[in-house]
């Protein structure tokens, strides 16, 4: 089995990141500035907008973190929004999920200038993927497809199984995995009998936020798999993937921790390098 090195790959393509921000500091561009919206105190989310902080100075991105009260308004929301949407030092806006359950987190993403989404959460954005023109990808999509393409996996012909339907991972992931040449299938709550599905596939990307969800036997010899599931079991973190079973059939897989999640942070960071160079008009 062949480790998809999410961490490896990601720390070599921030390296490559810098060494373009330092080009620019020396010839006296601006610095790029991701704006980070966060609302209460779920400590997972303290803990990835911190990774993400950090990844942001790492590469030389100015990040400014706004830290909002469980109990702010939806105006209020709105009102910081409409701010970092006119302010033209801020390249990429992004609002940290979950936010508290009296305000609209679909209506506020789409709120945020589509060409400040650092995320790739847009509405127009998301349109632009499923008609695949140019656009800002969801980040941890982007991550996945940056892995397999690094590990050279072929995708052109590839049944691929996506387990997960949501709008941030499993649709996006799925579109992507398409365009670039594979059948698909996607697995959801109400699949019946999962593992008839995940048999046939050359390409695995587990991402139902269930602990464990994939196992041995339901994986075919020499298969592909990526696990995107972030689930904290008795204080430890697990993946969607059985790990120690699925090693023992999977020709490659992804770990957790060190897999999907720094993939995602580079795909964040390169996103916001992109809607930088477009507002520089470079
Ligand atoms: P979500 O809850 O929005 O969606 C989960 C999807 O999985 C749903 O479509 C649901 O129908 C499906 N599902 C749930 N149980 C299932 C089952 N038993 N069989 C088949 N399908 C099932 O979650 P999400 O936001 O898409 O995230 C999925 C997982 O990925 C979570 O663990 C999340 O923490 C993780 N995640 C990780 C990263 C990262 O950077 N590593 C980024 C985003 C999300």
């Amino acid at each position: 089995m062949i480790l998809l090195d999410g961490y490896k790959v990601a720390n070599e393509r921030n390296l490559e990141l810098k060494k373009k921000i330092d080009e620019h500091k020396k010839i006296g561009d601006r610095i790029p500035e991701l704006a980070i919206i966060l609302i209460g105190n779920n400590p997972a989310s303290i803990s990835y907008v911190t990774g993400k902080g950090k990844a942001c100075e790492l590469v030389g991105i100015k990040h400014t973190l706004h830290r909002l009260d469980e109990t702010i308004s939806q105006k209020e929301v709105e009102k910081l929004i409409f701010d970092l949407n006119e302010n033209p030092e801020v390249d990429g806006i992004l609002l940290q999920l979950p936010i508290p359950k009296h305000l609209d987190d679909s209506y506020l993403i789409d709120l945020i200038s589509k060409d400040k989404d650092a995320d790739g959460f847009h509405v127009i954005n998301q349109g632009y993927l499923y008609q695949k023109k140019k656009t800002i990808y969801p980040a941890t999509p982007k991550g996945i497809m940056t892995l397999l393409k690094t590990y050279d996996i072929q995708i052109a012909g590839a049944n691929a199984v996506v387990i997960g339907r949501s709008n941030i991972v499993g649709f996006p992931v799925a579109r992507l995995l398409m365009d670039a040449g594979a059948t698909i299938t996607v697995c959801h709550r109400q699949t019946k009998d999962l593992a008839s599905h995940t048999l046939q596939a050359d390409i695995i990307i587990a991402s139902a936020g269930q602990p464990e969800l994939l196992t041995k036997d339901m994986v075919k010899q020499g298969a592909v798999v990526v696990d995107v599931g972030v689930n904290r079991v008795n204080g430890k973190l697990v993946g969607d993937v059985h790990f120690d079973g699925v090693k023992e059939v999977a020709g490659y897989l992804s770990p957790v921790p060190r897999g999907v999640g720094p993939m995602t942070i580079n795909g964040l960071l390169e996103n916001t390098y992109e809607l930088y160079l477009d507002h520089l008009g470079k």
